[in-house]
């Protein structure tokens, strides 16, 4: 048996998160004024059905406790659960059978209850029926014989006419909220003997937005060898939506770069887009924004997170590497701000370089070529250090290589002298790729495709200037964005 079913609430003490349907049906039992049709709308999972069938058993129920709760024992009662109750009638409007049913049900509500006090429909899906079905629905709510009940569910209660509405006492069901579904997750593991991470319940909890059957479910299927852990959870249950979303969310917070630019790998390489993925990424902050209002913490870090996915969602459509503006971001998010350089400093520079470029109008010459492969290149005409800052952009776009990509954004353009660009890496391990023959071709060529010429490079080391931000504790060891980059690109060739 399924752990659902196993754990269907079966009397209205056990139904989860629906306390309005619960009180006012129980009210209505004490005083037998319960009426004879309702309407219970809601989400899918939320206990439309279950609720139905507590209170078939309610109604019948030869030897019920107090607040009209049934027994759970008696023959009704049994018949109820193992789903053998003649009088109780479970039609699924959306099956083919639908209206067969309907008019099976006009023929037969007539007749006395076989075995119980009274006959209970249970019309699911209602919404489903074909106009001719709710027309002989119609006639049958409009003069209930005083045996039958009717209860119609529906996860779409404006589908249903207003005149079958209007026969109806209408409830509906909420959403079960995160908290009241983790512990009724937990319940079950006591019971089941699984050990469950807190954290994967609760994005189990997430995942099933609102509803029960779908999160028992998912425990279910989540449960390896008695255990279920928030990284097998996290990582069977997609690369989509939510479960993404907490994901990638998390790894910000917890400022792990490598994790959520391996994150937007997958999404990249699954072919999402990435437009509607930052789409959802910032809907889910908003949410996070407003709940960190009530608990006050973490809200510096978030609204800077919707500051920097706000941009990168801007620039994704202009992105020659559509990834791009999210990695960015994402390295970013965790706090890794490389300082702007110093800028009086190098205005002066660039004020004395294009003295002197204005001056003498050759063709600056290659100097001494750091690297073998870069002989013979010739600088263009003219180039500033400006217009390498204004191009930068643009040159990362031209790399497609991730990790030679992720190896050049960790340099700053700094000088140009000599005929030579000057890049000042903040780390030697990215100054070292780039150095690398291959990788460095790429790099000319993305700077050719730029401007239009060949321009010789010189690869610099400046002291660390990684600052990462102060309103979120840090972590331990924080992953460095060297090895975050290898794990995820792989190393270099
Ligand atoms: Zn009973």
């Amino acid at each position: 048996m399924s752990l659902y079913l196993k754990y269907r609430p079966q009397d209205f003490k056990t139904v989860v998160g629906q306390d309005h349907v619960v009180q006012t049906v129980q009210n209505a039992l004490k005083h037998g004024a319960l009426s004879h049709a309702y309407l219970f709308a809601g989400p899918r999972g939320t206990g439309k059905t279950s609720m139905a069938r507590i209170i078939a058993k309610a109604l019948n129920c030869l030897s019920p406790a107090a607040n009209c709760e049934p027994c759970n024992q008696c023959a009704i009662c049994e018949g109820i659960n193992q789903a053998r109750l003649v009088d109780l009638i479970e039609i699924d409007a959306a099956s083919n059978r639908g209206i067969d049913e309907i008019r099976d049900l006009r023929e037969k509500i007539v007749f006395a209850p076989s075995q119980a006090k009274t006959k209970v429909y249970i019309i699911d899906e209602v919404h489903m029926l074909t106009k001719e079905a709710f027309n002989a629905l119609l006639k049958t709510l409009e003069e209930p014989p005083s045996h039958a009940y009717f209860i119609l569910a529906t996860t779409e209660a404006h589908k249903i006419p207003e005149t079958i509405v209007s026969r109806c006492q209408q409830f509906t069901f909420k959403r079960i909220g995160m908290d009241d579904i983790v512990q009724r997750l937990k319940k079950i593991a006591i019971e089941e003997k699984v050990e469950a991470d807190a954290d994967a319940l609760k994005l189990i909890a997430r995942i099933a937005n609102g509803g029960l059957r779908d999160a028992i479910g998912l425990f279910e299927q989540m449960v390896i060898d008695g255990v279920i852990r928030y990284e097998h959870v996290a990582k069977n249950l997609g690369l989509t939506g939510p479960v993404l979303i907490e994901t990638f969310f998390r790894s910000l917070m917890e400022k792990e770069p490598m994790k959520a630019l391996a994150a937007i790998h997958d999404i990249h390489a699954q072919g999402q887009n990435l437009i509607q993925f930052t789409a959802e990424l910032i809907a889910y902050l908003r949410e996070q924004m407003l709940l960190s209002l009530d608990k006050k913490e973490h809200i510096a870090a978030i609204l800077r997170f919707i500051d920097i996915f706000s941009l990168a969602k801007q620039q994704i459509p202009q992105a020659i590497i559509p990834q791009l503006p999210l990695e960015v971001a994402a390295i970013k998010a965790c706090g890794y701000m490389v300082q702007e350089p110093n800028p009086p400093a190098e205005k002066k520079e660039e004020a004395k370089l294009k003295k002197r470029e204005t001056k003498k109008e050759e063709i600056i010459p290659a100097a001494e070529p750091a690297y073998p492969e870069t002989t013979g290149a010739v600088a263009i005409k003219n180039l500033t250090i400006e217009s390498v800052r204004e191009n930068w952009q643009r040159i990362l776009d031209h790399i497609e290589t991730p990790f030679i990509r992720m190896s050049f954004m960790d340099s700053e353009p700094v000088k140009f002298e000599d005929g030579a660009l000057h890049l000042a890496f903040t780390s030697a391990t990215f100054k070292d790729k780039i150095a690398k023959a291959t990788n460095q071709a790429e790099v000319h060529k993305a700077l050719e495709r730029v401007f239009g010429g060949k321009i010789t490079i010189k690869l610099e080391l400046k002291k660390m200037n990684l600052k990462p931000d102060a309103d979120t504790p840090k972590k331990k060891e924080k992953p460095n964005v060297i090895t975050m980059a290898e794990e995820v690109f792989g190393q270099n060739p």
